[in-house]
């Protein structure tokens, strides 16, 4: 029966219930030869038909309750413990087509949940392959290293002091990817909490230039100001992160740099927001790879063809993750052998009067 609702469903088979009843009686007046008075007859009739949808009524809304409510009890069970629907025992004709559209967004829920936890199921286990992964190498450096050192190795002055030295490199590589990873984790899990201050963006790229002196001499690198930067340049924002920041931009600006190469920091003045560009003359990068130089653990063909002494490919996506806490934006422009510029936004600062 189409829209059946136990209203008519009670009203048709009260309906069956007593013209079956109305037979039998006629039936056995016709047999028995009794006369029953007209009235008697279609008040009986009335008495019965009132009665079955009565009593047939209650016992499909009893039946249609008990079976919702237990499907009810599972959604709720299984649903937040504010689960906000409730059922009522007052409409019945509105119970079926209510309980199944409360399946049925609740079953969407639950596909909605799944679907997320398989994602985090796909990135756990990519996860833990990329960490495995980058461990690897440093830790079988390290044990060939120590190996040919115990192989008598260590009385040979040839190399004991430069395999040593690399042994050092490796557990140093260690610890950055360590560093890295917990950075990484902390931020993901929302844990980080930023200290906002209002700081000179140009007095904190000069500590970031000072402290990265030595590994741009070595490749012959210079480092610039875009232009001479005579009052502050304020922004508001947690300090620590954006040297952060600027510190993994300048790294990879001097990684992926060509000897004698440069490096331009800039800073402009957007009404509301800073914008800060890091541009470097390096390899640069190629198109295809632009959209996934923020992905964790991506590296670049050039990257992971250093045998192990690239980065971690944690870098860039700290970065981000950094920038975007900040509820700013972060991008690259870059051209192949001609080098990349990276360019990020923050609130604008005022400077302590
Ligand atoms: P990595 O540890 O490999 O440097 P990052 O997350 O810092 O990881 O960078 C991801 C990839 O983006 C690098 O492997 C490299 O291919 C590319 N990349 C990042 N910065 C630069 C740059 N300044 N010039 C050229 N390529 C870069």
């Amino acid at each position: 029966m189409k829209d059946s609702s136990p209203k008519k469903l009670a009203f048709v088979t009260a309906g069956l219930v007593t013209f079956t009843y109305t037979v039998i009686t006629m039936l056995a007046d016709i047999l028995l030869y009794a006369f029953v008075p007209w009235y008697v007859y279609i008040g009986g009739v009335a008495f019965m038909f009132v009665v079955s949808y009565l009593i047939i009524h209650r016992t499909l809304n009893v039946f249609i309750y008990d079976k919702i409510r237990l499907i009810y009890k599972t959604i709720h069970d299984l649903k937040s413990p504010s689960g906000k629907k409730k059922i009522q025992s007052g409409n019945s004709s509105d119970i079926i087509r209510q309980a199944n559209e409360d399946v049925v967004e609740w079953a969407s829920d639950k596909r909605k949940e799944i679907e997320e936890l398989r994602k985090m199921e796909v990135y756990r286990r990519e996860f833990l392959g990329n960490v495995s992964h980058e461990l690897k190498t440093p830790i079988f450096n390290i044990q060939g290293f120590v190996l040919t050192l115990l192989d008598g190795g260590l009385d040979d002055p040839a190399i004991n002091r430069s395999y040593l030295m690399r042994t050092e490199q490796s557990i140093n590589r260690m610890i950055s990817i360590i560093e890295d990873l917990e950075t990484i984790s902390r931020l993901e899990s929302g844990e980080m909490m930023l200290n906002y201050s209002h700081f000179d963006m140009i007095e904190m790229v000069k500590e970031v230039i000072e402290l990265l002196e030595m590994e741009a001499n070595e490749k012959k690198i210079s480092i610039y100001f875009g232009r001479i930067y005579d009052v502050p340049v304020m922004v508001y924002a947690d300090r620590k992160k954006i040297q952060q920041v600027v510190t993994n931009l300048m790294v990879n600006a001097i990684k992926y740099g060509k000897e004698n190469g440069r490096i331009k920091v800039s800073c402009f003045d957007m009404d509301e927001h800073i914008l800060t560009e890091v541009t470097d003359s390096g390899i640069g990068i190629p198109r295809e790879e632009l959209p996934r130089v923020f992905e964790r653990f991506y590296r670049g063909e050039k990257s992971r063809s250093r045998n192990g002494g690239g980065g971690s490919g944690l870098g860039l996506a700290i970065v981000k993750h950094i920038i975007e806490a900040h509820q700013q934006t972060i991008n690259v422009r870059s051209t192949p052998d001609i080098g990349s510029t990276f360019a990020f936004t923050l609130k604008k600062g005022v400077s302590p009067s």
